[in-house]
Order: C-alpha cells, then sequence, then structure tokens
C-alpha cells in the first residue's frame, strides 16, 4: 500500500492547546528564549527568528550570535537581548551565563570548523528542549556523532534538502515518510518536513498542516518557524504542541499576509508582523 494516515493541523486541533494569559501574569512566566545562529551576512536570519520568538509570546528573547551582528541586532530589534561569541564573523564557542527555556539553533550559522567544534560542545552540555535547523541540521548530517547528543523530543525543522543529507535519498514519497518515521523513532526527536503541504513526523505518527501558502516561499519564511517554535516551547507548550501550533501560527500568518501583500510581494517579515493576527483569529 502507499496510503499513509494524517491528522489534521488545523483551528480545530490547535484550539484547545491555547494557553491564555492570565490577568496578572509577568514576563518571568513566559520563559526566556535563546536563538543562537548567525554569521557575517546572514544577521537577518537571527533577527526574524528572534523576533519571531518574542512575537509568539516568550517573556524574554536573547540571541547569541558573532560579534559582527551585534550593532545592527540591537539597533533593529530593541526587544532583544544580544550575547555574542569571541569571534567577529562566525560562532566559535557558544557560552553564554542566562538559563534559557528553549533554544532554536542554526540558522545562518554556516558550517565553519570552528562553528562545528562549537556545536558539538554545546550538545553535550546543553539540557534546554531544542529546536534544530538549517545549518545546525546540516552539521549533524555530516558528523553523525552528533546524532546521540541530541536531547530526546528535540524538534528538527528541515526543509526539503535538509530532509534529504539527514535521512538520505527516498524514491518516493511514501519512501521519505517512512525514512522520515524511522529517524524519528530512532532518535527520539520530532521531524518537521517543510514543504508546502508540512508534515510533522512523531515517531509513527503523521500530521499534516492546512495553512501555509506558496507566497511563503521566501527567504527567511523558515526562520520565521523557527522562532515560533521555540517562543512556543519557553511558554510551556511540551514539544509536540509546539511544533503543531507553531506550523499552524507560522501557515495562518503567511495565509493572512498574503491578503495585503499577495504571492510576489509577501516577505518573511510579513510573516512575522501577522503572527498576532494568527492568535486573534483563533476566536
Ligand atoms: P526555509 O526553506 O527553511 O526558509 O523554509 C521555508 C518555509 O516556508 C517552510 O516553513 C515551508 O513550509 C514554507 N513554504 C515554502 N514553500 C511553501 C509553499 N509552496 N507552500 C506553503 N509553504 C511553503
Ligand atoms: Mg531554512
Amino acid at each position: 500500500t502507499t496510503e499513509t494516515e494524517y491528522e489534521l493541523i488545523s483551528k480545530n486541533e490547535v484550539l484547545p492547546m491555547y494557553k491564555p494569559r492570565d490577568k496578572y501574569a509577568h514576563k518571568g512566566d513566559f520563559g526566556h528564549g535563546l536563538i543562537v545562529g548567525g554569521s557575517y551576512g546572514k544577521i537577518g536570519a537571527v533577527h526574524l527568528a528572534t523576533r519571531s520568538v518574542l512575537s509568539s509570546g516568550a517573556g524574554l528573547t536573547t540571541a547569541f550570535i558573532p560579534k559582527c551582528g551585534y550593532v545592527p541586532l540591537q539597533t533593529s530589534l530593541p526587544e532583544a537581548m544580544v550575547i555574542t561569541d569571541a569571534d567577529t564573523n562566525k560562532i566559535t564557542a557558544i557560552d553564554f551565563d542566562i538559563k534559557p527555556d528553549a533554544i532554536g539553533i542554526g540558522i545562518g550559522m554556516g558550517k565553519f570548523p570552528d562553528t562545528v567544534s562549537a556545536l558539538k560542545a554545546f550538545l553535550k552540555n546543553n539540557k534546554a528542549p531544542l529546536v534544530i535547523d538549517a545549518d545546525a541540521l546540516n552539521i549533524i548530517s555530516e558528523n553523525n556523532d552528533l546524532l546521540k547528543l541530541i536531547p530526546e523530543n528535540s524538534i528538527l525543522t528541515p526543509h526539503p534538502k535538509e530532509l534529504e543529507r539527514l535521512i538520505g535519498e527516498w524514491s518516493n514519497d511514501f519512501d521519505k515518510l517512512k525514512k522520515a518515521s524511522d529517524f524519528s523513532t530512532k532518535y527520539k526527536v520530532l521531524v518537521i518536513i517543510k514543504g508546502a503541504n508540512t508534515i510533522i513526523v512523531y515517531g509513527q505518527k503523521k500530521f499534516i498542516s492546512v495553512t501555509g501558502n506558496p507566497g511563503m516561499a521566501t527567504a527567511g519564511s523558515g526562520d520565521v518557524l523557527t522562532g515560533i517554535i521555540t517562543g512556543l516551547l519557553c511558554q510551556k507548550y511540551n514539544p509536540l504542541e509546539s511544533a503543531l501550533f507553531g506550523v499552524y501560527l507560522h501557515g495562518k500568518a503567511g495565509d493572512l499576509a498574503l491578503e495585503e501583500y499577495g504571492y510576489q510581494s509577501l516577505l518573511a517579515s510579513h510573516i512575522v508582523d501577522y503572527i498576532g493576527e494568527a492568535y486573534i483569529d483563533l476566536f
């Protein structure tokens, strides 16, 4: 058989997950998110992800980046705190004195030898829930010994090329899902297969998104998803909820942004701007 059973990810499924805010809430209730990434010429990716952590509701947000990003990020995103690596252009040692509740790692990071070592050392010491994206996925694909260092229930967010590097080539969609399922089961991680119909694979379970549109096929779109999911993990949504709700909000924000910008002009930063409307639309 080539049939696959999916559960849908639509408003009906995510609404019961939603955590309303208490009148007496303070920012400490919503966690501290950390985005680790960036390199010379790719600080914008970190801006998008960090802004998305904030816009999805995290109480505090910090970005860990190479020094070259310090001024632009502090200037463009005043709500975020910034910690810098010792190196100007790339990440060489992921050292910080904060206790993040969730970490999104990999965007715009590159695969420099020092960055590979830094990721390895980080994974050995880290205790926080992780969203692993982009170059962190690519590094893991090229250094299979890192796989066993990934904490249980981490969320991996590969686009099709990153997925292929991670699980190998597939012969058809059915084979792709089987390989992703086997990978998810073996390493006890959630795999978000990004694309026109984003699919979340959690062991043998599969969920398919009904939100999103081809206007979102644009630079930085995935960085926004990483930020949203990191922000949800911070707010104590569990990893499966964070993945499902995050994919829903990202797609819905993209659908709402489409109405204003159209397919061609929709930018990743517009998706961030519509995260709020995506929440409001739930009710
Ligand atoms: P990335 O390639 O990492 O920037 O991720 C791209 C993001 O945009 C993912 O969240 C995809 O699901 C989304 N995306 C890309 N193309 C489409 C499409 N044709 N329809 C809906 N969503 C898309
Ligand atoms: Mg990406």
